[in-house]
């Protein structure tokens, strides 16, 4: 059987683009990953999605969200692609346990934070640890937060977070930054920032919450610990895009090169949310790019006569 459309993705973009393709009658088959429900799953709190005056939580916007599309007839399976074909029509996708044909496709596939990878960051993230300042920063009024990175990110980000807290640690493993000039003067000239530098985070302080952080000297050798409320992780995104090399153009980063927000080089394979968006990474811009996929998608089923 050939479907009308796959959609790559369960986070915001998917979702949405899931909700508006079952809306047209599309039946869409959303193959949603592995990690089902993005990178919202990994946080508490969201208080920036618009309709939502308290905030609710990350998994409770997603669940929501995929009830919505099941409702008008979604169909979800919890397996990441492993493979596509792109090169000739249906459009042919497999996973490890099923294959499929569709006359268009969604890839909402997202990024991943790089974090730190060290244990104990594990049970903060989300509670205390934070890869998004524009996300998270606003929580830290009147406390003290590190970031960890040395890029122009980093340093934005340290920039913006000293408008809530009363000191922002950069913590950076070595002593010069890839950042620019600019945004290192202005860093500096923050009298909020300090700068730890030659210095890497080992060990993530607290019981509930975070309370410290251990933090080694990788010049001296030394450890310290130093007191923080949050820490912020500012050291790259990594697109899920691994799958798709040779399928689609990508950038020297591995996000997907688009036009107009949305298409690619391949009619009939549209594109959404944080695979192929390097600035805004945020939920409610990922579903906005979802509905412009789905639309998309009607817009081209429409013009070959595949409705
Ligand atoms: C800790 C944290 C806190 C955040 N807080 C906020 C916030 O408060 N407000 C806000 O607006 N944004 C927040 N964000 C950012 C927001 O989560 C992202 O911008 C948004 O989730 C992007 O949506 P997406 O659908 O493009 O991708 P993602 O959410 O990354 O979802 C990608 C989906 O693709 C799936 N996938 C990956 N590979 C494959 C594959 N090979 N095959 C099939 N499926 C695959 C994944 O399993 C996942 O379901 C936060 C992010 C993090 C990490």
């Amino acid at each position: 059987m050939v479907e009308k459309v796959v959609i790559l993705g369960s986070g915001p973009a998917g979702l949405t683009a899931a909700l508006y393709a079952a809306r047209d009658d599309l039946k869409p088959i959303i193959i949603g990953g592995f990690n089902a429900g993005g990178q919202l799953m990994l946080t508490t709190e969201v208080e920036n999605y618009p309709g939502f005056p308290s905030g609710i939580y990350g998994a409770e916007l997603i669940d929501s969200m995929r009830k919505q599309a099941e409702k008008f007839g979604a169909v979800f399976v919890n397996d990441d692609v492993k493979e596509v074909d792109f090169n000739s029509r249906p459009f042919k996708l497999k996973t490890a346990a099923a294959k499929f044909e569709a006359h268009s496709v969604v890839v909402a596939t997202g990024a991943s934070a790089r974090w730190l990878g060290i244990e104990s960051e594990k049970k903060f993230i989300g509670k205390g640890v934070s890869s998004c300042a524009t996300c998270d920063g606003a929580f830290f009024k009147n406390k003290e937060v590190a970031i960890v990175g040395g890029g122009d990110t980093a340093l934005e980000d340290a920039i913006f977070l000293a408008k809530f807290a009363t000191k922002v640690h950069i913590i950076h493993r070595r002593d010069e930054f890839k950042a620019s000039r600019l945004a290192q003067d202005r860093a500096r000239a923050n009298p909020k920032i300090d700068f730890i530098l030659n210095s890497e985070v080992t060990e993530i302080l607290g019981s509930g919450s975070v309370t410290g952080l251990r933090v080694a000297n990788n010049k001296t050798n030394e450890t310290s610990d130093i007191r923080v409320d949050g820490l912020f992780v500012a050291i790259g995104y990594k697109p899920n895009t691994g799958f798709l090399k040779g399928a689609l153009d990508l950038d020297e980063q591995g996000y997907i090169v688009v036009s107009d927000e949305v298409k690619t080089k391949i009619d009939g394979i549209f594109v959404a949310g944080d695979v192929a968006d390097k600035i805004y990474k945020q939920a409610v811009v990922a579903a906005g790019a979802g509905a412009k996929a789905a639309l998309e998608v009607r817009f081209y089923l429409q013009r070959n006569d595949l409705m």
